[in-house]
């Protein structure tokens, strides 16, 4: 232990725990107070239809604006926030939002889109997640079927039985279900066969390379064969290059996301690009710019 190594090792050692043990004890105070003072905004990132170019869908993505530090992403906070739970009325925060800024859209005539919204594991699996689904949905007055939740493997394969039921009351709401970053969880593919789930979304890490590496390529043309096999719908995220999307759309990949297209955008330069014609895309053949 840290005493025997001698009086300078343990002091050493728990100076360094302490000050980090401090800082995680601040931040977790900080963000609990951000979540009640509202000083998170959402960003969101147009999804494509492969053969079309339309935009289809965007995903709301959380942003903390942290009035010392600016713009905080949500790699830095929501581990945080699920070891504390804090991501509990965070994430209701983002569900409602959401979908009010998708009914406020449609109420201005923005040219329609699905809502895909990030949900974490301690959100699935421990809070009453289907009622706060329902409760933005009512408040709102989204029409279901335009929410997407996303939700990661590993959430998922927890408790197998349970994660069915839950789903399942999910999928009673009429919303559907992805299954976020897949391919990097502990994939299996009974489960697959079992849960009631719409689309499966490529871990970016596997399209990084999917022109060079043939490994990355046969995995990816393994994902989008099973998930046609199994009528899922497939979205690739992390599309950077024209090179990607060509590829991808001949092996059968429904839709991209990525900064090839467009970066997560703020909700202004959202409306901008959907009113521009670039959003509804062109139909093939017609629009020399999109992917042959
Ligand atoms: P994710 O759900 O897999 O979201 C996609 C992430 O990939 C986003 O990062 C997005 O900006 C980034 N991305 C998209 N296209 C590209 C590309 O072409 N190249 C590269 N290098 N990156 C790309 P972001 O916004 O930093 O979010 C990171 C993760 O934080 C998300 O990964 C998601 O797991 C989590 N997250 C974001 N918002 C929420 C939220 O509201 N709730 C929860 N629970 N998690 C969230
Ligand atoms: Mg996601
Ligand atoms: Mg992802
Ligand atoms: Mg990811």
């Amino acid at each position: 232990n840290a005493k025997s190594q001698g009086q300078g090792g343990f002091c050493f050692y728990s100076a360094q725990l302490n000050e980090r043990l401090h800082e995680r004890m601040q931040l977790e105070f900080k963000l609990r107070g951000a979540v009640e003072r509202e000083e998170f905004f959402l960003e969101y990132q147009p999804i494509l239809d492969s053969k079309t170019g339309r935009i289809t869908a965007v995903e709301a993505l959380l942003r903390w604006n942290d009035p010392e530090k600016g713009r905080v992403m949500p790699d830095s906070f929501i581990p945080l926030a699920e070891d504390t739970g804090v991501i509990l009325p965070l994430g209701e925060w983002v569900l409602r939002t959401a979908c009010a800024k998708l009914r406020q859209w449609q109420d201005a005539g923005v040219m329609p889109v699905r809502m895909a919204v990030n949900i974490s594991g301690r959100q699935f699996t421990q809070g009453d997640l289907s009622k706060t689904v329902e409760d933005a949905l009512l408040q709102s007055g989204v029409h279901p079927s335009w929410l997407e939740l996303e939700l990661t493997e590993t959430c998922l394969i927890k408790n197998v039985e349970e994660t069915v039921r839950k789903l399942c009351r999910l999928k009673g709401l009429c919303v559907s279900i992805s299954i976020d970053d897949f391919g990097t969880g502990y994939s299996s593919l009974q489960y697959l066969k079992n849960f009631p789930i719409d689309h499966l979304k490529i871990d970016r890490g596997f399209i990084n390379n999917v022109c060079e590496l043939p490994d990355d390529r046969a995995i990816v043309d393994a994902i989008i064969g099973i998930a046609k096999a199994m009528d899922l719908h497939v979205i690739a995220e992390g599309v950077e290059t024209r090179q990607q999307a060509e590829h991808l759309m001949r092996r059968g990949c429904d839709e991209f996301q990525g900064y090839y297209f467009y970066r997560p955008l703020p909700e202004e330069k959202l409306l901008e690009v959907l009113a521009s014609k670039a959003a509804a895309g062109l139909p093939p053949g017609e629009d020399a710019d999109w992917l042959e």
